[in-house]
Parts: C-alpha cells; sequence; structure tokens
C-alpha cells in the first residue's frame, strides 16, 4: 500500500520544516537554532498526573500579563508559537478560498500551516520597507484573512518600522489580521507593538518562552489579543496544550528573580552579538552581514557551502539559509557565548585565509 497517496495533497511536493535538530550534524557548538545559551536548572514533583492540567493556567497568565503589560483576557496560551500560528490558520482561512499574506525570506512555519490546510499564499518580497507596496494588499482584500509579519525577522533580523506596520493594520482592519510574530522582540523590547492591541482589534501578537527565556525545550507561548479573538481562539484550541510540568516550570520562569536572570542573559548576548558583528564584518570568506535587532547574525559569504562544511567539521553547526528567496550564499548564526563566539571567529579565520590561498 502506498500511503503517501492518503495524504490529502501531493506528498512528495510538500517541502516540510527543516528543524535544526533534525539536521545530521555532530558538533559541540550549536548556534543554528536561536536557542539561549544560557540555562537554568528546574524542579519539579508532578503529584497529580492522573488528572488533567488546567486547559489555561491562571497563574501562568496572571504572571505573564504581568509582565508584558496586558490584561489576563488578551492572552492564550499555546504549546509554543508554533501551535498558535496552526490553530489561527484553522479556525480563520477557507480551504481552497481565503489566502495568508507573508513576506519572505521569513519564518517558514507561517507557509506550513497554510499549505497543510489548503489555504493559498500571497508571498511579497519587501526589498525596502520605506518602498512598501500597499497596493498588494488593498487588491487582495477581499479574500486575505492573515497578514504575518515577523518582527524581528527571522532570518535576516531586520524589522519593519511601526509606521509600515501601523499603516497595514489600518488597511487591513475590516477584512484581515495582522500577526505579528514576536519569537525575538526580548532582545529589542522598545519595539513590541503589544500595547498596540486595543487600539488596533485586528492585531495578534505571539510570543515565546522558547528564545530569549532560554525554554526551547518546554514549549510555550502566548497570543496576545483583542479580548474578543482571545475567545475565539480559546473557543476552538485542542484542551490542555501545556502539560503540568511545563506549566510549573513556565511559572517559576515568570518570577521577577528569573525574569532578572533573563535581562541579564539578554544583555550579555546583545554584547556579544555586537562584538560578532563587528569581527565577522573583518573577515574575508564573508561578503555582508547584515544588521540585527534579534540574537542571531546572518551572514552572506563568498563560497557558503565552503565556510558551512568547515565550520561543521571543527564542530560549530551554523544554519544554512542558501535555499530562501534571495539568501543565496547566506548563513545564519545564532549568538551564543562569548567562548562560542571567540572559537566561531577564529575557525572563520583559518576558513578565510585558506580560501584565499586555493583562489
Ligand atoms: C523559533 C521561532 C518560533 C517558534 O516558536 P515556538 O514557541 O518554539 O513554537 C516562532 N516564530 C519565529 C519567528 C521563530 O524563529
Amino acid at each position: 500500500m502506498n500511503f503517501k497517496k492518503l495524504v490529502k495533497f501531493d506528498f512528495d511536493k510538500f517541502v516540510p520544516y527543516k528543524s535544526a535538530r533534525n539536521m545530521c550534524v555532530k558538533g559541540d557548538i550549536w548556534l543554528n537554532a536561536n536557542e539561549s545559551p544560557f540555562r537554568k536548572q528546574f524542579i519539579t514533583i508532578s503529584k497529580n498526573l492522573n488528572r488533567y492540567p488546567d486547559p489555561q493556567p491562571k497563574n501562568i497568565i496572571f504572571k505573564y500579563a504581568k509582565y508584558a503589560g496586558i490584561k489576563v483576557d488578551n492572552i492564550l496560551i499555546s504549546r509554543g508559537i508554533d501551535e498558535s500560528i496552526e490553530l489561527i490558520t484553522k479556525i480563520f482561512c477557507k480551504p481552497f478560498l481565503d489566502k495568508i499574506m507573508y513576506f519572505p525570506p521569513t519564518y517558514d512555519m507561517y507557509r506550513i500551516s497554510s499549505e497543510i490546510f489548503n489555504v493559498q499564499s500571497i508571498k511579497v518580497f519587501i526589498k525596502d520597507y520605506n518602498d512598501f507596496d500597499y497596493n498588494i494588499i488593498k487588491k487582495n482584500l477581499k479574500f486575505l484573512k492573515l497578514i504575518y509579519i515577523c518582527r524581528p525577522n527571522n532570518p535576516t533580523g531586520d524589522i519593519m518600522p511601526e509606521e509600515v506596520l501601523i499603516n497595514i493594520l489600518n488597511i487591513s482592519c475590516n477584512n484581515s489580521l495582522v500577526i505579528v510574530d514576536e519569537a525575538y522582540i526580548e532582545f529589542c523590547l522598545y519595539k513590541s507593538v503589544i500595547n498596540l492591541i486595543e487600539k488596533y482589534p485586528n492585531l495578534i501578537v505571539l510570543r515565546t518562552m522558547s528564545k530569549a527565556f532560554g525554554l526551547a525545550g518546554a514549549r510555550c507561548g502566548f497570543s496576545i489579543a483583542n479580548s474578543k479573538i482571545i475567545k475565539i481562539l480559546k473557543t476552538f484550541i485542542a484542551p490542555y496544550p501545556i502539560p503540568s510540568p511545563v506549566c510549573n516550570i513556565v511559572e517559576k520562569s515568570l518570577r521577577s528573580s528569573y525574569i532578572e536572570f533573563i535581562k541579564k542573559a539578554v544583555l550579555e548576548i546583545n554584547n556579544n552579538k555586537n562584538w560578532l558583528f563587528k569581527k565577522l564584518k573583518r573577515i574575508k570568506c564573508i561578503k555582508k552581514v547584515f544588521k540585527t535587532y534579534a540574537n542571531y547574525i546572518l551572514i552572506k559569504c563568498f563560497h557558503s557551502k565552503h565556510v558551512l562544511k568547515k565550520t561543521n567539521c571543527s564542530g560549530i553547526i551554523l544554519r544554512d539559509q542558501s535555499e530562501k528567496l534571495n539568501l543565496e550564499n547566506c548563513i545564519r548564526i545564532s549568538v551564543g557565548t562569548k567562548l562560542e563566539c571567540k572559537k566561531l571567529i577564529c575557525q572563520l579565520k583559518k576558513i578565510s585565509c585558506k580560501t584565499s590561498s586555493i583562489i
């Protein structure tokens, strides 16, 4: 039996998400998934595992609301941002009719969720945020249900100016939801648009514990929006998204002492990033270093395959981005500890010497 034929669409045409964890590479310096290099140990005692957890754990919601400066009825908790993206697509988009819009190169799960639910996507390449073409939204408004904005954008690290976002919110306010993915916002908190949810009822902001909070392994995220939208999301989410042991860990990590730890970690990562940025600019095998607002730096090499092979051989794992739109020869580097950054620069210098001697 060819089970692929049972799949509702052409299985062989589907390009799955490339998870950093699935890649067959070995190494001890992991700079490929934008995770935090810092961690704390959690000890949890799970007494009542015979019972289902709270579907929307009140203590976590209360603490996150306080942390983010919003109200408890503006929050939905989910199994990471990825579950939110899937949920939103599933609830709002009619298959084979409605459309979503996003701006590649960007986070791949917007595409994946839309394809799984048979929702067409309009992909718009933004060359320059200041020349943003609002007509592309205006002329598609009728069936345009969702507009995804990754802010800061993964993998480029740039950030859509707030004025552009506000224009998009205004144009689309009667037709579409605008979803702002703030997975990396802690690295530039002053850029958050979370305070716009009251004024713009069509705005949904997505947040996660996976990146700055250092809890990628816990799988927990938040959708933040007008309470009417949150009510709709709560109606359709599968029950119990967060396992009890995870609830316990997330609750602990929203206490003020842990938040202090996160703030320090963010400061340190941002310092390392600035150091790395300067050093990368002087490496010969690198053509361009992209300006970034997040905890990763995108670089364009002369021969990215060669650089990846060599860094891999020395146990440093980076993320190839060369297959993404307009990112030929690009590599994304997650900012690690200072020592990891130093080891990376040392390797890249070695590679540069050898490549120039080959050419
Ligand atoms: C890593 C990442 C996510 C994933 O978030 P989870 O909460 O771990 O599901 C979402 N959006 C972007 C842009 C990311 O880079």
